[in-house]
């Protein structure tokens, strides 16, 4: 069998969650599963969690519905809430939560009979600018909701543009006009995304939504002492296929990006952007052979990509290869630290691994 797999570790996944509720232990967190749970298995994971969170977050009906067809009993709440009018029948009949963010979800809303009033969230654009009604709207509608026998458990929610960033003053902007419309609405508050769990407290309200951070990514520009402790729950493992040695000037791979300046040890890796690596992953991009970092020379291809092992003495076809995660020898590589040699982010290189790379379950409840 082809080598590459992504090892999901459930252990750390629950680790991971339990450090964000540390973090803010007056809040209740909602696990954020949405997107196949960043690339995880959202079932899996899922599975691993439910004994100890309140609820999980999805971005569709689809996603929603995916889980309760496996058995997952716990609330879910459609972050972005009914996509058309015929989905309040669904939500009812699964109990689902749902957030709103535009009047035509409200009107739908208010027009529906549910066997039993929903949980709502209602989203407040406090600078995002991309769903939710504007603080100025907002009170209007938190009325009109509150008071409507179809609506209950009612939260005012809002997302945060920069909570990544150490300078704060976006944030306080947001959280400024959030404060303000909690005090006058006397309203409990969802705003913290994994950031703003980790670095601002100001943001914890009576949920918090984590996603990310559970799958061990460190979304800070500047990590802290809590980023230092998530552990990595996707480990993309393939090995070494092929070896050749190179003398110096020679090239490798398409357009012959990377040449030898010495005379050099060429490592074929079963990993490719047809399993999801990124090909704009540049030349000195870290793997771990071994457990020992070294770098990517070459265009990645669609099934393979090339490393130097020039420095490796031990790299031998079979060897272990980490494109990202926890070697077995014990070494971790960040996909954050991958994704910024491919000029992107750890949420796409997540939620970019392909079917063809399959997913292997390991931890205490598997
Ligand atoms: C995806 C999402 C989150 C989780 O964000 P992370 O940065 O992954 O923690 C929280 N809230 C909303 C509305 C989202 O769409």
């Amino acid at each position: 069998m082809r080598p590459l797999v992504a090892h999901i570790d459930l252990d750390a996944l629950r680790h991971n969650y339990q450090l964000a509720c540390r973090c803010a232990p007056q809040s209740r967190s909602v696990a954020v599963i949405k997107a196949d749970a960043y690339g995880h298995g959202a079932l899996e994971c899922a599975r691993a969690l439910e004994a100890e969170v309140p609820a999980f977050a999805v971005a569709s009906i689809e996603e929603a519905l995916n889980l309760r067809s496996g058995g997952v009993t716990k609330p879910i709440i459609l972050l972005e809430g009914i996509f058309s009018a015929d989905e309040l029948t669904l939500v009812d009949q699964h109990g689902f939560w749902i957030s709103v963010h535009s009047e035509w979800q409200v009107a739908a809303l208010l027009a529906f009979s549910p066997r039993q009033p929903i949980p709502v969230w209602l989203k407040v654009d406090s600078g995002m600018h991309r769903l939710g009604f504007s603080p100025k709207e907002a009170p209007a509608v938190w009325q009109r909701l509150a008071s409507a026998p179809q609506v209950t458990a009612l939260h005012l929610m809002s997302h945060f543009a920069s909570a990544d960033a150490r300078e704060g003053s976006y944030f306080n902007q947001q959280m400024s006009i959030l404060t303000g419309l909690a005090e006058q609405l006397k309203a409990p508050l969802c705003l913290a995304n994994s950031p703003a769990t980790l670095a601002w407290p100001a943001a914890h309200g009576d949920w918090n939504r984590p996603g990310v951070m559970l799958y061990g990514s460190d979304p800070l520009e500047v990590a802290n002492d809590v980023t230092q402790q998530l552990r990595p729950v996707m480990s993309l493992r393939s090995e070494i296929i092929a070896l050749r040695e190179l003398e110096a000037g020679e090239s490798v791979g398409y357009g012959g990006r990377w040449r030898a300046e010495r005379r050099s040890k060429i490592a074929v890796v079963a990993a490719g952007y047809g399993d999801g690596y990124d090909r704009h992953a540049v030349d000195g991009t870290p793997v771990l052979v071994n457990g020992q970092r070294c770098a990517i020379a070459g265009k990645v291809s669609m099934d393979m990509l090339t490393v130097d092992v020039t420095d490796i003495h031990d790299a031998a076809i079979g060897s272990e290869v980490v494109l990202w995660g926890a070697s077995i020898h014990g070494a971790v590589l960040p996909v954050d630290e991958v994704a910024r040699y491919c000029d992107t982010i750890s949420y796409t290189l997540l939620t970019g691994v392909l079917p063809r790379a399959p997913r292997r379950y390991h931890g205490a409840c598997v």
